[in-house]
């Protein structure tokens, strides 16, 4: 295996080669006791109706204006001014200028499909490229990515009749319009010709990273607000940096690696690889709930032709347990979350749902237009009983009992209504509390 100086990554961690940043406790996948690995996800899948899906009908891209129509398009957009001149004036919590310069630091890297290239190449430097087992090349791609901000990261492969219909058919455009064709073929290099309209993802890019960005529940469990909208914001800034760091390592290991080129969302669906690589389980409105940090955290990915070993499914009673809580839909504002007890194949949102999945109806512009009109709700996130006690050790029994069997749900459920409530926090007191890095 080449060894490259790896001197120092960051200012606590430092490394003399490669091969001891593949054996650091940071390449490894270390999952609790309870989780169960399956051979195929707690959510069903059929492979045979399912089709690539354009990013043009997400609800950020043009999704919204197409299942509203224009009329209530553009009243969204009119309520979303009005109140934010009343909460303004107000100066009502988590609306205070504070709040406001909280959620409007945004600061972003430049981000791209290709990357940035300012790495030097394996040729450039007279070296062979990188190489390894898929084992030590997972290893290595998951310190890399925890020594720069990452919780979690997990592996997928693409195969042709599965899940590379989860890599949209048309990546990301401008705003509503509607984005580049994305081609998979049988070539060596990418392309990424955006002004004829197309990119292309070499079919020797079988490998997906799939990595997470841990948000704070400090900022997360004061919903509805400024304060609140941060969790999310600034986890994308960090991923716009993240990302070209990443495109960069690998570039000079000698591979490729294709990135999304939005600061949000592009290339694929996320929490489908995410599932299928054992990240997590998908939750009763689409977001994905892992073990260690619930709904809290941000799930990206890149797409790659370095070789890496696939993750499986987990189970972790997910799916079984939100059949009984619900707790998301008892809270959720405009009522954008089913109370069915079953998930189904329902794809009632024709022009956004994508057929092929058995979970939750989820009616993606009723939730979609309320978080346009209020700058941000996410109050799912805070209610679920995932997101509560994250610190706290004995939390964990209630995460295994719903691991074991589903006898108790009914009872977890309740104690988080008693020890959690809402699980909201108090807004007035955010800037006096005395945080940990991060705000976790
Ligand atoms: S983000 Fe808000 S509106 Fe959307 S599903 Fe969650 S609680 Fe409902
Ligand atoms: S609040 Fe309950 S039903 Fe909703 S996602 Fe969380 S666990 Fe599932």
């Amino acid at each position: 295996m080449g060894a490259s100086s790896v001197a120092s990554i960051s200012p606590q961690i430092k490394f003399n080669d490669l091969d001891e940043m593949i054996s650091s406790h940071l390449s490894e996948l270390k999952r609790p006791w309870w989780i169960k690995e399956a051979d195929s996800p707690t959510t069903e899948i059929d492979w045979q109706v399912m089709k690539r899906f354009d990013y043009h009908n997400v609800m950020w891209a043009a999704g919204l204006r197409n299942a509203l129509g224009d009329d209530k398009y553009e009243q969204v957009f009119r309520i979303a001014d009005e109140r934010r001149l009343v909460w303004r004036q107000l100066e009502e919590p988590g609306y205070t200028l504070a709040d406001i310069a909280l959620n409007a630091c945004n600061h972003w890297a430049a981000i791209s499909f290709l990357g940035p290239r300012t790495s030097p190449t394996p040729e450039a430097l007279g070296a062979p490229r990188w190489k390894g087992t898929p084992e030590e090349a997972s290893r290595l791609v998951r310190a890399f990515l925890k020594l720069h901000g990452a919780s979690q990261v997990t592996f997928a492969e693409i195969e042709t009749n599965t899940t590379e219909k989860l890599i949209y058919s048309y990546d990301v455009g401008s705003g509503e319009s509607q984005g580049p064709r994305l081609d998979i073929i049988d070539t060596d290099e990418p392309v990424d010709n955006t002004a004829t309209g197309y990119r292309v993802i070499p079919k020797k890019a079988r490998w997906v990273i799939i990595y997470t960005l841990r948000m704070s529940d400090e900022l997360m469990r004061r919903p509805l607000t400024q304060i609140g909208s941060r969790s999310h914001t600034y986890m994308y800034n960090l991923k716009s940096l993240l990302q070209g760091q990443l495109q960069n390592f690998l570039r000079t290991l000698g591979y490729m690696c294709l990135g999304e080129a939005s600061r949000y969302n592009a290339l694929g669906i996320h929490s489908g690889f995410a599932v299928l690589s054992g990240l997590g389980e998908l939750s009763r409105f689409g977001h994905v709930i892992t073990p260690e940090y619930g709904l809290m955290q941000r799930v990206q990915m890149v797409i790659t032709d370095l070789p890496l070993a696939p993750g499986k499914p987990i189970n972790m009673g997910v799916n079984q347990f939100c059949r009984t809580c619900k707790k998301c839909a008892e809270n959720c504002p405009p009522q954008a979350v089913t109370y069915a007890t079953e998930p189904s194949w329902d794809t009632r949102g024709k022009t956004y749902h994508n057929p092929g999945i058995k979970s939750w109806y989820w009616p993606q512009e009723v939730c979609n237009a309320w978080i346009r009109m209020t700058g941000g709700c996410a109050v799912c996130y805070a209610v679920c009983p995932y997101s509560h006690g994250l610190n706290i050790p004995f939390r964990d029994l209630f995460k295994a009992s719903v691991a074991s069997n589903s006898l108790l749900n009914r009872f977890w459920r309740k104690t988080d209504d008693l020890l959690y409530g809402k699980g909201e926090l108090p807004i007035g007191e955010f800037w006096d509390l005395d945080l940990k890095p991060w705000g976790y």
